[in-house]
């Protein structure tokens, strides 16, 4: 079976096309190298270098392989700099999955695993957020999320389409054998910058903020081991593959840990002091994200198994002490 992974050499579409290869899969990936790395993309993948808002390319690979389903990961990510540059989020992540779904119409291609976010929520009107609960965007990254999950359910109804939509929460960690890991030019996620902190990288890490109404003031998130993530990548392309129709998961741990736990839980692992300070509260940052992931336990039968954030950390440690300067 051949799937074409969207966005392969990127943080988690690298960590996805590694656990196909493994379960034997056939994996063809896609990646324009604008965030993602060559070197990310594991050897045994057949990789086209372009844009997924380039029809005449996305065409061209889906005439010469025979693609069976697809997990799409391409897109901008960034929650500040949707705020600065709203338009090119619409562009890149709207438009070049409206492409995508024009091509896998044309080649007849029905199924797809996508990857939302839980910044389609919003701020939260009750914890652990349902699949559920409404869905207010904040940010132009999770409005682009939104309106990609509802051109997939139009296309499910116009042309039988079948999707999953995974609401990722905080994606951390890395392969365990710390091989492939994050590595973002700018970095602006907690716990990379932590460990490069750590790594002496960094003067301090600046905590956004000691005033929320969280127990030692700062912000809580509900942090996902890229490798369980992935598992749970795979088990929604299965429950396609079985018959099953469209639907939408959180995947989350549904334990919180907050920032000042994050940067204690590292200082013990690295055994390094991690100067930090607190600084203003970052703009559109909710005090705490946790999600209720029960729905892809039970229908997807996800097990993830690194839930405790010592495992997370150290596989994260591993890969910076490896590759201190990335790729
Ligand atoms: N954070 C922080 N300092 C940093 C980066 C992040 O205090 O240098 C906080 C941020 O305010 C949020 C949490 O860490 O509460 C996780 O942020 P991240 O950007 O990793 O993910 P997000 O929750 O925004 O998707």
């Amino acid at each position: 079976m051949t799937i074409l992974v969207l966005g392969g050499a990127g943080y988690i579409g690298s960590h996805a096309v590694d656990q196909l290869i493994e379960k034997k899969y056939d994996v063809v990936v896609v990646d324009n190298l604008q965030t993602g790395h060559s070197e990310a993309i594991h050897k045994q993948a057949r990789f086209y270098k372009g844009d997924i808002r380039d029809k005449p390319f996305l065409e061209n690979v889906f005439k010469k392989e025979t693609i069976n389903g697809v997990l799409h990961f391409a897109a901008n990510s960034l929650v500040g700099e949707s705020m600065e540059i709203p338009l090119h989020y619409f562009n890149n992540n709207v438009y070049g999955t409206q492409v995508l779904l024009e091509v896998m119409e044309q080649f007849a291609v029905k199924n797809i695993v996508f990857s939302s976010s839980a910044a389609t929520y919003g701020e939260p009107k009750a914890l652990p957020i349902m699949e559920t609960a409404e869905t207010n965007p904040e940010s132009p990254y999770g409005e682009t999320k939104l309106m990609m999950e509802k051109m997939l359910k139009w296309c499910d109804k116009a042309y039988g389409m079948n999707y999953v939509a995974l609401r990722y929460f905080n994606v951390a960690g890395a392969k365990l054998d710390g091989t492939i890991g994050e590595d973002h030019t700018p970095e602006s996620h907690l716990l990379p910058i932590i460990l490069q902190t750590a790594l002496g990288q960094r003067k301090e890490l600046t905590i956004f903020g000691d005033d929320y109404s969280t127990p030692d003031g700062t912000c809580i998130r509900d942090y996902v081991h890229v490798v369980d993530l992935i598992e749970a990548h795979i088990l929604a392309l299965e429950y396609l593959n079985a018959g099953n129709g469209s639907n939408t998961f959180n995947l989350g741990s549904s334990a919180g840990f907050s920032v000042q736990e994050m940067l204690e839980a590292a200082r013990k692992i690295t055994g390094r002091e991690i100067p930090a300070k607190v600084v203003e509260r970052r703009a559109g940052d909710p005090s705490t994200l946790v999600a209720a992931s029960e729905k892809a336990r039970t229908v997807l039968g996800w097990e993830p198994q690194y839930t405790d954030m010592p495992t997370i950390i150290e596989s994260a440690w591993k890969w910076h002490v490896n590759h201190p300067n990335g790729y």
